[in-house]
């Protein structure tokens, strides 16, 4: 283990250092005109051929933009993974109203819950912080306050007017697709409710540490947005228990967070491709990493799919941390949504994943705009919802 983490290291650091050169040369392109990406098994120009010709060189395997933009041949999931991370980077200015994304190390001071807890735990994250009240049962009482400090704050937030990280992402993903989440705010649903508005189908969304906006009915199994009624029995969805930071989760004791658990695993054995948007692994979610590690199987078994990191820390620690999953020649690290497969393939990283991984061809970039307003994005949407036809109108909730 220790010799495969060093080799590990010596390996990401020459990865960092050729997608550095990758990034130059990429901006020398841009400057050119020419193909913004270079996949790495693109075919190139052969010695005998002139180098001082005019017109453009013809790859005779390339894949176009309209023809990823007319292919839907994949069927297996692009699953993502998001945490706390990535509702901060979503609103970075805060929320619709200004209030602020909290994270673990942040979140007694973002909620202003210091008063709650004891002086002697003050100092600690929230992590630490609540999982030593939980275990006191004379500070039972003041967890139950600080729970529904939190359920309150989270449930009032509101994801900012204009088209951010949150509707790009719901909308770079097909119905075939998995986004489960970390996160307890309700932006995810709140993203799909806004594309659910003109007749989008979001990909499925798995609550994993269950969210203020989620409801269910015990009695049918159905989950969906609470308060909503159940479409079997009518009567409102009850509103989902959070979990919260306890250094045991046992995801199983909830039916319903248990049910989402499960999805997940099945997601994940058949995914190509799988993104890890601002979630930070804590070592103290055991039972996640349990689950993940054996959903996903030895790196070894993995070789051929592929991972992405979108996360603000450096490449080393991030490596170290998703060392057991990731297969040394599958994988990238980005700094921002808009830099990740998503954005640069919306709604066809599987075809593109065929087409430049498995056939070897020269891909063209299909980049999502980030900075068009709701019904010009949904205007630019339209080629490639047109192209899945009813595949596009498939079910959301999976039970109703
Ligand atoms: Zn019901």
């Amino acid at each position: 283990m220790a010799n495969k983490s060093k080799t590990w290291k010596r390996q990401a650091a020459a990865k960092a250092k050729k997608r550095k050169r990758d990034k130059a040369a990429t901006k020398a392109k841009a400057k050119t005109g020419s193909s913004s990406h270079a996949p790495a098994l693109a075919p190139v120009r052969s010695e005998n051929e002139s180098s001082d010709r005019t017109t453009p060189v013809q790859f005779p395997y390339s894949y176009s933009r309209d023809e990823e933009v007319a292919d839907i041949s994949v069927k297996a999931p692009h699953v993502v993974i998001l945490g706390a991370g990535a509702s901060r980077a979503a609103c970075l200015q805060g929320d619709a109203q200004g209030r602020k994304l909290p994270v673990m190390y942040d979140l007694i001071d973002t909620l202003e819950i210091g008063p709650l807890i004891p002086e002697a735990l003050r100092s600690l994250d929230f992590e630490s912080a609540y999982a030593a009240m939980r275990s006191d049962e004379s500070l039972l009482p003041a967890c139950e306050e600080v729970e529904e400090r939190i359920f309150g704050y989270f449930a009032s937030l509101e994801l900012p007017p204009y088209p951010n990280v949150y509707d790009h992402l719901v909308l770079s993903l097909r119905p075939k697709d998995v986004i489960a989440t970390f996160n307890w705010d309700p932006f995810l649903i709140q993203a799909i409710q806004r594309a659910y508005h003109v007749g989008y189908q979001p990909p499925r969304v798995l609550f994993l540490h269950g969210n203020v906006k989620v409801g269910f009915c015990q009695e049918d199994g159905v989950v969906g947005v609470r308060d909503v009624p159940c479409s079997r029995c009518g009567n409102p969805l009850s509103p989902s228990r959070l979990l919260y930071p306890i250094g045991e989760k046992n995801y199983q004791q909830d039916p319903v967070i248990w049910d989402e658990w499960r999805e997940l695993s099945r997601a994940l054995k058949s995914t190509y491709w799988l993104t890890i948007f601002g979630y930070g692994a804590p070592k103290s979610d055991k039972g996640a990493i349990d689950l993940f590690r054996e959903a996903w199987g030895h790196w070894e078994q993995r070789q051929f799919e592929q991972i992405e990191i979108i996360d603000i820390r450096p490449e080393d620690e991030l490596a170290d941390l998703w060392d057991d999953f990731i297969h040394t020649h599958h994988y990238e690290v980005h700094r921002s949504f808009y830099d990740c497969s998503l954005a640069r393939h919306p709604r066809r990283t599987g075809e593109f994943y065929r087409q430049q991984y498995l056939e070897a061809r020269w891909c063209d970039e299909n980049p999502l705009p980030r900075e068009l307003d709701r019904l010009s994005l949904w205007r630019w949407l339209g080629p490639l919802l047109e192209a899945e036809g009813p595949e596009a109108m498939m079910s959301f909730y999976r039970k109703q």
